[in-house]
């Protein structure tokens, strides 16, 4: 089954769309409902209320009531009709004998007549017969009148809304949807095509970028090797060490020009193909191991000494050389630029699902407003001394691309004491 995250935007959009418009139209269609209720309970109430007023006037001028129930015609013919006093005493039914009424003062339509004038009250069951009633009261000088109809299935159907807006709301809205999803699905295409090509764009900005970069970084050892090879070629006389020297320049330059074509290939497999990159079990510890055997070889100078705080078996399933570049970029730096004694490899955490770790050097760090470039291709904060030390500006890109790879984030900070840090995680 597709996950939410996996539709199309057409689909989203549409879907987004219809959730919101059905929302409004339940909500219409339930006020409209209620009103509608509303609206034919009054209506009701009114027609009994004209009855009662009538009934009341009759009373007050003196009429007897009795005379007036049976000689005037009624809105409802099983209409029951009471009559109570303002103290609550009831003094007429035409429907229950009296002895078995209690004092009404406290029903619901009788006190708000006694308040307001006026009251009704839909459904209600009477507690002198037991029967559903709708209830209307009038309050005038002496009495109350107060009427009320069974509540039978025609005053039901009386009362019940009208349905057939309802249908033309449902009729509206499936149409609405229709609509709705021929819009959405162009207007998504649309907006799905200008967003390809604006991200076509972005990767052929990127590219150029890159290639002049790569233009731009292998001039320098083309032509150093091009002035060393003319000055070897050009049979003028040299001294054995002279001609050594350049031999050797020319070797520096070449291994340069090797090392950036290294990792341009990589950068553009990790970008391009990373699903043609294969994935085996690597054991993280391994790694290191081998890290800190080739410090060991380092001449003393360059050498730095390696801390581990790494207690636990770390096995990711990813790609051996990849995950072995994050390491090795990262020391070769440290040896490279921090000026440090120390590097330290820490794992912070280590679950099911991935690790963190923490790489860091003890050197001089760098300034805060290069930190968020250090992981752009071709950044470097000193460039002489990069050049010197063969770098090719493309180390840390490496790093950042390889944690991507493995579905990890990398951040760069500078130590409280001095020093670079780097955390990275890695999926499992
Ligand atoms: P390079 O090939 O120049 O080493 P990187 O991408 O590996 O390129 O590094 C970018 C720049 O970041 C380097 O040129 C260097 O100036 C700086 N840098 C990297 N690591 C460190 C470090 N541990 N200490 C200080 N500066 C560093």
């Amino acid at each position: 089954m597709a996950s939410a995250t996996n539709l199309s935007f057409h689909k989203r959009l549409f879907l987004q769309l219809i959730a919101f418009s059905w929302v409004m139209v339940l909500c219409f269609v339930g006020f409209q409902y209620i009103r509608e209720k509303e609206y034919k309970s009054e209506f009701l109430n009114a027609q009994l209320q004209q009855y009662n007023r009538h009934l009341l006037v009759a009373v007050e001028e003196g009429e007897p009531y009795e005379t007036y129930i049976a000689s005037h015609e009624k809105p409802f013919d099983d209409l029951r009709i009471t009559l109570i006093t303002l103290t609550g005493a009831v003094i007429y039914d035409n429907a229950i004998p009296l002895d078995s009424l209690d004092n009404h003062r406290g029903r619901p339509e009788v006190a708000a007549a006694l308040t307001a004038g006026e009251g009704y009250n839909i459904g209600r069951q009477s507690t002198s017969d037991g029967r559903e009633y709708f209830y209307s009261a009038t309050s005038g000088d002496r009495v109350v009148v107060r009427t009320a109809i069974p509540y039978s299935s025609t005053l039901q159907d009386l009362l019940e809304a009208d349905w057939s807006f309802l249908v033309v709301m449902i009729s509206i809205a499936l149409v609405m949807s229709v609509v709705a999803y021929f819009t959405t699905r162009r207007l998504g295409k649309d907006i799905e095509r200008v967003n390809r090509y604006e991200a076509e764009q972005e990767q052929n900005r990127l590219k150029r970028q890159l290639t002049n970069n790569i233009n731009h970084e292998l001039k320098t050892p083309v032509a150093s090797i091009q002035v060393c090879l003319e000055t070897l070629l050009s049979g003028i006389t040299l001294s054995d060490d002279k001609r050594q020297e350049l031999i050797e320049r020319c070797y520096a330059h070449n291994d340069r020009l090797r090392r950036l074509l290294n990792d341009v290939s990589l950068i553009t497999r990790m970008e391009d193909g990373s699903a043609l990159i294969n994935r085996e079990r690597v054991l993280i510890n391994e790694i290191i191991d081998e890290v800190a055997d080739e410090l060991e070889m380092l001449p003393e100078e360059e050498r730095l000494m390696l801390h581990l705080d790494f207690h636990d078996e770390v096995i990711i399933d990813g790609n051996p050389s990849l995950l072995g570049s994050i390491f090795r970029n990262l020391t070769e730096n440290a040896i490279a630029y921090s000026d440090g004694k120390n590097i330290y490899i820490s794992l912070l955490e280590n679950s099911d699902k991935g690790c963190r770790i923490r790489f860091e050097d003890d050197g001089k760090g760098i300034e805060p407003r290069h930190l968020s470039h250090l992981f752009e291709r071709f950044y470097r904060v000193d460039k002489g001394r990069s050049r010197q030390k063969g770098g090719t500006g493309l180390g840390l890109a490496i790093v950042k691309h390889a944690v991507l790879f493995h579905g990890g984030t990398i951040t760069v900070t500078n130590r409280p004491n001095g020093g670079l840090r780097f955390d990275f995680t890695l999926c499992k």
